[in-house]
């Protein structure tokens, strides 16, 4: 279910736009049926002039306002629901229409300011070569036209002209370091804008482990990297048990904080190069390289046990969340599984522990 919380500002608006119409068509409605019940029906008044009777036609003003209103809130309705459905439809396409396009813009920007400081940078560096043929040139001319003069001359005359020509190929050089330097300093703030764009796009807000895309980019790599070597490659896919409860016994948010301390326990229990990821609502993928199914399977029971041995309280409140257990199914990579294969058989086996009685480690094979 959509909340209030998930919509933007425009959306709140349309919505709060769309009540206020309503109960405003309301009260207009109640006020016009005191002095006409059928309200949206035209007013005909006879007048008698000198020139016999004229028919005028006038319209409860009443009921042209509640007329307007209703509308508006009819259009506002519509136009709330079609941004509701448009969210609906992106979520089941599996994205974001208002986060994912910002940070698209902006990568894209920085790519085209990328592009023009390079080509900026290639423009310079194209005419400091060209000055340093002029310089060559100048100076084979010069020498052409010394043949006629005493050596005491040529000698001052090519002096003079080095000096000259020198000036001006220091003045070109001063010119283009000012611009490498700045240009390095634009193309660092660039890097850090991508890297910037890059955490929000790979990465899960609540917990701050890797996301989705996250998880494919990393499969994608770790499966050619094993393909190429010798290397084994393992996934565990892993769930808290019965969140549903733990949501409605303590509240959505207490539900988050569980997830992020979840997300910490698994962190804590893998090495720098094996990767987490929140694969959905609170359940999580841990990418394991160089690591094969016994080594998996350890990890995972290692993940349980500290995940079980807590004891969580609420701080406001110093109530008791009580024991907290997760289930967990393991696979080993085998060459020739496309990603999606691997996925499945741990999420096969992470089923199996879930049907064995959960707070347990599947292994697929075993
Ligand atoms: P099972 O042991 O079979 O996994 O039972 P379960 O209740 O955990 O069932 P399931 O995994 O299907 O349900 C997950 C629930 O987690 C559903 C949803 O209410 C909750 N959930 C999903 N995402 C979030 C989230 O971001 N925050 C919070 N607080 N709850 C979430
Ligand atoms: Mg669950
Ligand atoms: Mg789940």
């Amino acid at each position: 279910m959509i909340s209030l919380k998930d919509l933007s500002p425009l959306e709140r608006f349309v919505l709060a736009a769309g009540g206020a119409s309503v109960v405003a068509a309301l009260i207009v409605l109640f006020a016009a049926s005191d002095l006409d019940l059928n309200v949206l029906r035209t007013l005909k008044a006879v007048r008698s002039g000198s020139g016999g009777a004229v028919t005028e036609t006038r319209y409860n003003p009443f009921g042209v306002v509640g007329l307007g209103l209703v509308t508006a809130a009819a259009l506002a309705a519509v136009g709330l629901l079609a941004v509701l459905f448009l969210r609906l439809l992106s979520r089941v396409a599996g994205v974001s229409l208002t986060g994912d396009s910002g940070v698209k813009d902006a990568v894209a920007k920085a790519g085209q300011k990328l592009d023009r400081e390079l080509a900026s940078v290639l423009g310079l560096i194209r005419s400091h070569i060209t000055t340093n043929e002029a310089y060559a040139k100048s100076l084979a001319s010069a020498q052409a036209r010394l043949s006629g003069l005493s050596e005491g001359e040529q000698v001052r005359v090519i002096v003079s002209l080095l000096v000259a020509e020198n000036e001006r190929m220091r003045q070109d050089s001063t010119t283009l370091k000012g611009r490498l330097e700045e240009s390095h300093k634009q193309i660092q703030s660039l890097r850090s804008s991508l890297s910037r764009a890059e955490e929000v796009v790979l990465k899960d807000p609540l917990t701050g482990t890797g996301n989705r895309r996250q998880f494919d980019v990393t499969m994608a790599r770790a499966i050619q990297e094993a393909e190429q070597s010798t290397s084994p490659l393992s996934l565990v896919m892993c769930d808290i048990d019965h969140f549903k409860r733990v949501n409605d016994a303590f509240g959505h948010q207490v539900g988050d904080e569980l997830i992020k301390m979840f997300a910490r326990v698994i962190e804590g229990s893998v090495r720098e190069t094996d990767s987490v990821i929140r694969y959905g609502g609170e359940e999580f993928a841990i990418i394991l390289p160089a690591t094969d199914q016994d080594g998996a399977r350890a990890i995972a029971e290692r993940v349980r046990r500290q995940f079980e041995s807590k004891r969580l309280t609420i701080r406001e409140t110093n109530q008791k969340i009580g024991q907290l257990t997760a289930s967990f199914g393991v696979a080993q990579y085998r060459t020739g599984d496309s990603l999606e294969a691997l996925v499945q058989k741990a999420d096969t086996k992470l089923y199996d522990a879930k049907s064995a009685g959960r707070n347990r480690v599947a292994t697929y094979g075993d």
